[in-house]
């Protein structure tokens, strides 16, 4: 079995895009960070992307409106920051306290600076295979994953358990793009599907995204197919510190034995989101110019 070191893969991205970015004559990428009130979870991301962006070199712009902001403040904020030439991509942290309307954030954002991927226009152009757009960056990353550990689709039975429009749904359309590394036969499972494990046992290449704590076990994975999990979950822990562990949606202890490739978590999608996120702002910087 093989791990797909997802930390290791990330830092090598990292590396690329800041060599690029040194290489990029005038202005450097700029990202601007919107987080709106106080969710932890959304605070330590921000932060994480913050310094990967200043670890590459490029400008991040953090703002932080209250949780009290209106839907018409926020939408105002996105306006002036899609009019700002020097502004190349802009994210806005998910989730949105309510009642904010999240979809109709997104929408307003300029498709042009979306490098979280979720306006409809790109979620549009990946479906119509048109590269000028931007993938959403944790399917992105999974797709990153596979090239760079040699896994090529083409001719496999992909089967994507989940289909959210952050992961499942993006990810199925990419691996059943028709191009170098996809060319996947692709089926997505649901909470609607029938008999579940018979279609798992049939994946060559396994990818979970739905949010149970270690769903996939050994019965359901083909001996010798890879195996990617997106999932991240919380389970109680008595043993640690926080009281809790992060797990996957896969059963890793069991399945890792009969998978010839294998992401573990942490350490395996979840770094890719972030540097994907970058690879897509450098992307907005050259295709808006200078
Ligand atoms: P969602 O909750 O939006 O979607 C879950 C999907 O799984 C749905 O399509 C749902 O089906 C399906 N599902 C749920 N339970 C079952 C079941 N018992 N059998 C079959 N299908 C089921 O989740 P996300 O896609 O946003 O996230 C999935 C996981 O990935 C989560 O653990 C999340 O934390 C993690 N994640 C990790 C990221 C990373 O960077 N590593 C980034 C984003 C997410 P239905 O549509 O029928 O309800």
């Amino acid at each position: 079995m093989e791990l797909i070191d997802g930390n290791q893969i990330a830092a090598t991205i990292v590396a690329e895009l800041k060599q690029q970015v040194a290489d990029l004559p005038g202005r450097k990428p700029c990202i601007a960070l919107v987080r709106v009130g106080d969710d932890p979870a959304s605070v330590s991301y921000v932060k994480k992307k913050e310094k990967t962006a200043a670890e590459i070199g490029m400008e991040s712009r953090i703002i932080l409106p209250p949780a009290t902001i209106t839907q018409g403040e926020l939408e105002a904020l996105i306006d002036q920051l899609n009019n700002d030439p020097t502004v190349d991509g802009i994210l806005v942290q998910s989730p949105l306290p309510k009642p904010l309307d999240e979809a109709a954030a997104f929408r307003r954002l300029a498709a042009h600076k979306d490098v979280d991927g979720f306006h409809t226009l790109n979620i549009g152009k990946v479906a119509q295979e048109d590269d000028t757009g931007f993938v959403a960056c944790t399917p992105a990353g999974i797709m990153e994953l596979l090239a760079r550990s040699g896994t090529d689709l083409k001719g496999k039975h992909v089967v994507v358990l989940g289909r959210s429009l952050i992961v499942g749904k993006p990810v199925a359309l990419l691996a059943l793009q028709k191009k170098a590394g996809a060319n996947g036969t692709v089926t997505i499972c649901h909470s609607g599907t029938a008999n579940l494990a018979e279609i798992t046992r049939q994946a060559d290449v396994l990818i979970a995204a739905i949010g149970r704590a270690e769903f996939v076990t050994a019965d359901m994975v083909k001996p010798g197919a890879v195996v990617i999990d997106v999932g991240i979950n919380r389970v109680a822990d008595p043993s640690k510190k926080t009281g809790y562990r992060l797990t996957g949606d896969v059963h890793f202890p069991t399945v890792s034995t009969l998978a010839s490739k294998i992401t573990p978590v942490p350490g395996g999608v979840g770094p890719m989101t972030v540097c994907m996120l970058m690879k897509n702002t450098l992307k907005a910087r050259l295709q808006n110019g200078a």
